[in-house]
């Protein structure tokens, strides 16, 4: 067992309770030290009602103690259960270093519970995404890969390549034996299945990954045409939080709204047009640059003054990238010859949820089917297709090449596909071979 690890499970600040984690050797006499109630015998799994002793006071909580291997990390853990506020907690935490614990590293936890075989890689994967979601979809995708469907099903390719494995090597060790020989289209078929898998899993990527992180929608139009009004009555509409997040990835986010679950997050770009004007011709580029980088363009023309120049410069610029224009203040004006897309009013609310809807279904967005198995991860997007190309070449040299040269690409295969699991090494499907094929007489 390791060496024995303490954080603040719980987000710090003022809360009714907090949690303070124990795993590791010792965690358990550290509990007898610091909590202290009548009858209590520290049965595993049981919570006690008691008090917990800091350095200079005490709170009266509750305790609960985890017996390895039966516990998160795969190791003895202990919880105790305080009030929640920075003061309790810290004092908490600090007597669990007092009397021999070290602070936890980012992590820690979960890492030890992988390394314990806990848990997968991917799962571990699934609840960092599930911590760290801000959105329905977020959350469900990491519950997904927590609960280990994309593991398992891994797994399952895995167990038929070992197999496939087997009796390649079976046939390649011992010729002479009675044993079956592997037919090279038996063989062939049944990879063209597992290859035909991993290349339904990859197809799921580009939708549903978009689906978790989030859809970056440009607004784009002549000055006026009214960007910021069409922004603001989503944001409204929504109730969505202005988040003015800077970052390398999202640039300027204006404000994020939920369609169907997923983020979109909204640019408010400024208008492109040609200008003479060194502030507004940085201004442009950056719009260009946002423009370029989005899922989606709204294309906004000002339904009152009507499609001109301006417009038809805009236009040509993003003809190339997936648009849609939007005809605004149709309030005012709803009679104009332009081909939209949608015709709304951010002033009175008009055709809001079908523009909503039109984003939604413009911006390539898959409804991730939750009853199918899907890759949201770009790391298991890059595995499964390095599994998929050892297996292209597999299928196209039988019947080139010998299997047992074929076996390479299939044995590299195995190999990506444990990148997903974090279970990589080879030795494993030697193990596999000599388990299933005991062929030594
Ligand atoms: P932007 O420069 O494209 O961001 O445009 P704004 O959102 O600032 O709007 C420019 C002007 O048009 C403002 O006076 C808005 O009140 C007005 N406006 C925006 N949308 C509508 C609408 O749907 N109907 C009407 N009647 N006026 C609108």
């Amino acid at each position: 067992m390791n060496d024995c690890i303490s954080a603040i499970s719980t987000a710090k600040g003022a809360a009714g309770v907090a949690i303070i984690r124990l795993s590791g050797e010792g965690s358990l006499e550290i509990a007898k030290k610091m909590f202290k109630s009548k009858n209590v015998d520290f049965e595993p799994y049981k919570l006690y009602v008691g008090k917990i002793d800091c350095e200079n006071f005490s709170d009266f909580g509750m305790c609960v103690y985890f017996k390895a291997p039966k516990s998160y990390t795969g190791e003895d853990m202990v919880e105790f259960h305080c009030h929640g506020g920075v003061a309790i907690s810290n004092a908490v935490l600090k007597q669990t270093f007092r009397l021999g614990a070290r602070p936890a590293t980012n992590g820690e936890f979960t890492k030890r519970a992988f390394l314990n075989g806990k848990l997968s890689l991917s799962s571990c994967e699934g609840l960092i995404d599930m911590i760290n979601g801000e959105t329905e979809m977020e959350a469900k995708c990491g519950f997904y890969l927590y609960r280990e469907r994309l593991f398992n099903n891994i797994n399952q390719k895995q167990a038929e390549l070992t197999n496939i494995l087997a009796q390649i090597d079976v046939d390649i060790d011992y010729p002479e034996d009675d044993v079956p020989t592997a037919d090279e289209t038996v063989v062939k078929n049944r990879l063209l299945n597992v290859y035909n898998d991993i290349e339904k899993l990859i197809s799921t990527y580009f939708g549903a990954s978009k689906a978790k992180k989030g859809v970056k929608i440009a607004l784009c139009g002549k000055p006026n045409a009214g960007k910021s009004s069409i922004l603001n009555t989503l944001l409204r509409c929504d109730k969505a939080i202005v988040t003015d997040i800077e970052g390398t990835t999202r640039d300027i986010v204006e404000g994020s709204i939920e369609i169907n679950g997923v983020s979109f997050n909204l640019f408010d770009t400024a208008g492109i047009r040609e200008s003479l004007d060194k502030v507004e011709k940085i201004g442009i580029e950056r719009s260009l640059k946002a423009i370029e980088t989005a899922d989606l363009v709204v294309f906004v023309v000002d339904a009152e003054k009507g499609f001109d120049k301006y417009d038809r410069e805009i236009l040509n610029k993003i003809t190339s990238l997936n648009y849609i224009t939007v005809l605004n203040k149709s309030d005012v004006c709803d009679d104009v010859r332009i081909d939209c897309d949608i015709k709304i009013s951010a002033k009175t609310g008009e055709n809001i949820e079908e523009f909503k809807q039109l984003i939604f279904n413009k911006s390539k967005v898959e409804k991730v089917n939750f009853d199918a198995d899907f890759v949201t991860e770009e790391r298991h997007f890059y595995a499964l297709k390095d599994a998929s190309n050892s297996l292209k070449s597999a299928i196209e040299n039988i019947g080139v090449l010998p299997l047992d040269i074929v076996t390479v690409d299939i044995k590299d295969a195995w190999h990506y596909l444990g990148l997903i699991s974090g279970q990589t090494s080879d030795q494993a499907v030697i193990d596999e071979i000599f388990a299933k094929f005991c062929v030594g007489k």
